[in-house]
């Protein structure tokens, strides 16, 4: 695996690769490698002739400098799973080498995102996905890339870029890839690794009320099953329910009830001795 640290550097070796006629694929990360990442790797790698992963903590997406000091960092070991998956290229960029704060400005407006930003995540960490944007549209910029994947576990994440590459019209596929969960269910996180071994086995509850509602649906209204869902936090007491919201799967706006042809998913978002994880399931499609 190359590891390129310079964005000059990954530009000649991918437009080298394009101009011969090379398919690449992109795995946009922050590294703390785990499973989940792995699949994503995985797919890229057999869809594509050559996968780029990147590792970036982007400070343009968390609102608070202490978050970012503390998000985990085991660069070895994800050398290591790279290797594994016999990824081609990993890039490493630092932060000066691939935005300024002008660019910032330049771009962080650069689309409407249609209240796709407001609602969910962006409630709780306003901006959040403003930053995600400007970072993936950097990345894009750089790589050039055909496929771009990302984990169906950033739901609204995946909701946003998509919309981006559609409203800038950008040349990229962007592929979502299913949820990768343990054993009991708990969808894995980098977060995850701060958590106790009793906080993980406690964590996996999140997905069974998950499952749970699926079936409360079935005979009980949206409004219902969704406060079902937060009666279930309110017992528990060590899990705290910041939201659980059922939502149009396109527009990310609450559904009032289950309707024909609409695909419809319950994202929720759950702290745990202050290590925040979300997930989400499809509750109808
Ligand atoms: P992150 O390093 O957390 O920014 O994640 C990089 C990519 O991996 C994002 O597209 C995530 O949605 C995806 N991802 C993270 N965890 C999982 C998981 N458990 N299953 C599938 N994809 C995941």
């Amino acid at each position: 695996m190359n590891i390129v640290k310079h964005k000059s550097e990954i530009v000649d070796l991918l437009q080298e690769l394009k101009s011969k006629g090379k398919t690449i694929g992109f795995v946009p990360t922050m590294g703390a490698l785990h499973r989940g990442h792995y699949e994503l790797f995985r797919q890229a790698k057999k869809e594509n002739d050559f996968l780029i992963c990147s590792i970036f903590i982007n400070p343009t997406q968390f609102s608070d400098a202490v978050e970012i000091d503390n998000y985990p960092k085991t660069l070895d070991q994800d050398i290591a799973l790279l290797n594994k998956v016999k990824c081609d290229f990993l890039f490493i960029p630092e932060q000066k080498d691939l935005y300024s704060e002008q660019n910032i400005i330049e771009k962080s407006d650069l689309i409407d995102l249609n209240g796709l930003d407001l609602t969910l995540e962006g409630e709780v960490r306003p901006d959040h996905f403003k930053g995600v944007v400007f970072i993936v549209k950097t990345f894009f910029d750089i790589i050039n890339a055909d496929r771009a994947y990302f984990g169906k576990k950033d739901f609204q994440q995946l909701v946003i870029i998509k919309h981006m590459v559609n409203e800038l019209n950008l040349n990229v596929q962007v592929i979502g890839c299913e949820t990768v969960r343990n054993e009991n269910g708990l969808a894995l996180s980098s977060r995850n690794a701060k958590l106790a071994e009793e906080e993980i086995i406690e964590a996996s509850f999140i997905y069974m009320v998950l499952k749970e509602c699926k079936q409360k649906l079935k005979s009980l209204t949206v409004e219902a099953s969704s406060s079902w869902v937060l009666d279930q936090f309110k017992n528990h007491a060590s899990l705290t329910c910041e939201y659980f919201k059922i939502v149009d799967s396109r527009t990310l706006q609450p559904v009032t009830s289950l309707h024909e042809n609409k695909s419809v998913v319950g994202c929720i978002a759950v702290k745990i001795n202050n290590v925040r994880l979300i997930d989400n399931l499809v509750l109808s499609d």
